[in-house]
């Protein structure tokens, strides 16, 4: 096909950019920082979704929507949250074009369609929604409220790249009110089990869940959890956060219940996110130099058909097999796709299929026909194997589940084995220019010390795992006391 991708070791980058192009997921379009996802990346993108809002569901959320521009001054309400975001907003100022009188067939903002207040475009939601719950809640009978909506956000990123980091993306955003602070405590940890949860058993991706030092945090948190994941390429990503938002939101919108005893209180917050950049983990988790590797769970089809034939009489006999098999495959809970096109050839379908990470490939010839066999490819360990047409579906359900469990087990592995205690400064500098992955290393707690080790290094603390052991020690850089080791690691 003329596809060949850049290798990962020749440079990961380039190869991760390639990908997502030539395997038909995402380009880039006239704005620069903002993606097309092709239908390909848009059905990844889909079951990822499913998935997530059947785990919301369960969990008592429910859907709504809110409008994509926020007043500026509401945008102003928490002054935390309107500073951390304040350098990434895009504003509307105007509301209607008009003919330029000085150029013929160009158009200008029209000066007298000035809008009396300029309007954000979210970059989140939270205050947008808040202005909101303050009408919708006045006594503990009105929560929780647990909601959360599927939208675009807007963030002016300066360095982007597809669906890692993006102008806009596609996210989920959770937004839920409580009468006690436990009780939002609760909510945060548990929307951050349920992404730890979806990585794991769907994206086959291991993470490690923590919670965020004081300058990760998100901007009007009181405490921000996370999942982390490692690349291939050594480097960490964060791969979902929840928050706990405290009191703040509803101290600056006024939003207060009426607890049992009629006594009033200001409602506690959570929010939490998942994003398109989900789609970017799952690509540098698992693919190869060959191409996209998906695991089933999230494949848009998960096995693909594929005719060799030379004559119409052999394509339609064939035809009818297949037609046969993806029934039986249908009923199982398989999802197929048979590509009769006739303007390929099977060598290009092949590599068409490899490069997009179908996870089994079937191919069926005139040969197959007469001895009732058919070829199986497997995408991620490149075998084939010659099996009976009556094995088709007990075999490729048992290989599905085998290949999402393989590629979890090789990630999980990856990561294990790039995880690496570290115990004086000087280590830590070679390391990071011999391996990469992360530092589990001792850190006195305080802004300063993790801002040093991010000027010298490029290394951020990732987290505080959530699972930490207490274990005294010396902080890595200055040598003051600590109680814990953090992970850091070089990140997206
Ligand atoms: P936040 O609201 O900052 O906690 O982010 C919520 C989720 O969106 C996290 O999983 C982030 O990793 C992800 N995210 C943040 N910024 C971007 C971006 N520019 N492009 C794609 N995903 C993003």
């Amino acid at each position: 096909m003329g596809k060949n991708l850049t290798s990962r070791a020749e440079d990961y980058s380039k190869w991760y950019n390639e990908l997502v192009v030539k395997a038909d997921l995402a380009e880039n379009s006239a704005v620069r920082g903002c993606m097309v996802i092709k239908p390909y990346g848009y059905a990844i993108w889909e079951k990822m979704q499913a998935e997530l809002d059947r785990m919301f569901k369960e969990t008592g959320h429910q859907n709504a929507y809110f409008p994509l521009f926020v007043p500026k001054s509401l945008f102003e309400a928490e002054e935390k949250n309107a500073e951390g975001f304040a350098k990434e907003c895009a504003v509307v100022t105007h509301y209607r074009l008009e003919n330029d009188p000085d150029n013929v067939g160009k158009l200008r903002v029209d000066p007298k369609a000035k809008l009396e207040e300029e309007l954000v475009v979210r970059p989140t939601s939270e205050v947008i929604i808040w202005n909101t719950y303050k009408n919708w809640i006045q006594s503990y009978r009105d929560l929780p409220i647990l909601i959360n909506q599927w939208a675009n956000v807007v963030r002016w990123e300066m360095r982007t790249r597809l669906f890692l980091r993006t102008a806009e993306f596609l996210w989920q955003e959770g937004h839920t009110a409580h009468a006690t602070k436990e009780e939002a405590v609760k909510e945060a940890e548990l929307m951050n089990d349920i992404y730890a949860e979806f990585a794991e058993q769907f994206m086959a991706i291991p993470v490690i869940k923590g919670v965020k030092t004081e300058s990760e945090r998100f901007a009007g948190a009181v405490e921000t959890y996370c999942i982390e994941a490692l690349m291939q390429d050594g480097k960490a990503l964060q791969a979902g956060t929840s928050h706990f938002l405290g009191q703040n939101f509803a101290k600056a919108f006024d939003v207060k219940y009426a607890n049992k005893e009629g006594t009033l209180d200001y409602v506690w917050a959570t929010s939490w996110g998942v994003s398109t950049r989900l789609m970017g983990a799952l690509i540098m988790t698992h693919s190869d130099d060959r191409g996209l590797v998906l695991p089933p769970n999230l494949a848009p089809y998960q096995v693909i058909f594929v005719p060799i034939y030379k004559s119409e009489e052999q394509l339609k006999a064939i035809s009818e097999k297949v037609s046969e098999f993806m029934q039986q495959l249908r009923a199982q809970g398989i999802s197929c796709k048979y590509d009769d096109r006739t303007t390929h050839r099977p060598g290009a379908k092949f590599a068409q299929h490899e490069l997009q990470g179908v996870p089994l490939r079937i191919a069926i010839g005139p040969k197959d026909l007469e001895n009732n066999t058919v070829e199986l490819a497997r995408r991620d360990t490149l075998t084939k194997e010659i099996i009976q047409m009556e094995d088709i579906t007990g075999i490729s359900k048992e290989l599905l589940s085998d290949i999402q469990e393989t590629l979890y087990k090789k990630a999980l592995t990856f990561r294990d084995t790039h995880i690496t205690e570290v115990d004086n400064f000087q280590d830590f500098k070679d390391l990071l220019e011999t391996k990469t992955g992360f530092i589990s290393a001792h850190w006195d707690g305080t802004p300063e010390t993790e801002q040093k080790i991010k000027e010298l290094t490029k290394a951020t603390i990732r987290c505080i795992p959530m699972d930490n052991k207490k274990e005294n020690g010396s902080c890595v850089y200055s040598g003051k006391p600590s109680n814990q080791r953090v992970l850091f690691a070089k990140a997206y």
